[in-house]
């Protein structure tokens, strides 16, 4: 048996693991008295997350409680799973531990506060496209935002002295944790950010359209 499938079944003993169709099934415990009944398809990871389904219904199939049309738990945006696969997430066990038990866990929180604890992402996929960079890049302007991500696909490379593409007149490594930043967008493929940074440009485009006609004060830059 595979050696990450052996460790996810000793640490989570409620757990049993089906060959056949690649999916572990059963229970997690958070907690003596908090449980999810699970079935956690992991046929495509590492490529994509696994697909994790809550059979009780514990969680109420909506989207504002991010559960996908499929019925699986939507754990972030599609651009952080694909950086996350790329850095931090390179093994099943760091699959378990730094997304779904969390994503578990701030569904307990949410059901005894009615919000949740570490924030979330918008459900509807064009705003969380743009959240998703805004917080990865650390800057709100939409059109600075496409630009980064235009340049970085067509090959621009920020060094640590250079100055960095929010504008501050700072040396990028000394900037607001800019270079970081960076360094993730650059993980993803040119293609996507070509796509993405047309994609922000006609958000940007319809919030403008949108806070004329409201004549919101609502500024967009
Ligand atoms: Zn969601
Ligand atoms: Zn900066």
């Amino acid at each position: 048996m595979d050696g990450s499938i052996k460790k996810i079944l000793s640490k989570y003993p409620f757990l049993e693991y089906n060959k056949d169709n690649k999916s572990f099934f059963g229970y997690i415990y958070l907690d003596e008295d908090d449980k999810y009944n699970l079935l956690i398809d992991i046929s495509n990871f590492p490529n994509n997350f696994p697909k994790v389904i809550e059979l009780d219904e514990r969680i109420p199939r909506k989207a504002d409680r991010h559960i996908n049309k499929d019925n699986s738990l939507c754990f972030t945006t599609p651009i952080n799973e694909e950086i996350l696969l790329k850095t931090k997430i390179s093994n099943l066990e760091l699959f378990f531990q730094h997304i779904l038990i969390p994503f578990l866990a701030n569904n307990s929180f949410f059901e005894i506060n009615d919000k949740y604890k570490f924030g979330e992402y918008s459900h509807i996929p064009i705003i969380s496209l743009y959240e998703t960079y805004r917080d990865i890049l650390n800057i709100d302007s939409f059109v600075l935002i496409a630009n980064v991500l235009k340049n970085v696909a067509s090959g621009k490379k920020f060094r640590p002295n250079e100055l960095c593409y929010c504008g501050s007149g700072k040396k990028i490594k000394k900037c607001n944790n800019h270079e970081q930043g960076y360094r993730e967008i650059k993980k993803l493929s040119s293609e996507r950010l070509f796509l993405d940074s047309k994609k922000i440009l006609e958000l940007r485009k319809e919030l403008l359209n949108y806070h004329k006609k409201e004549k919101a004060p609502n500024r967009v830059e």
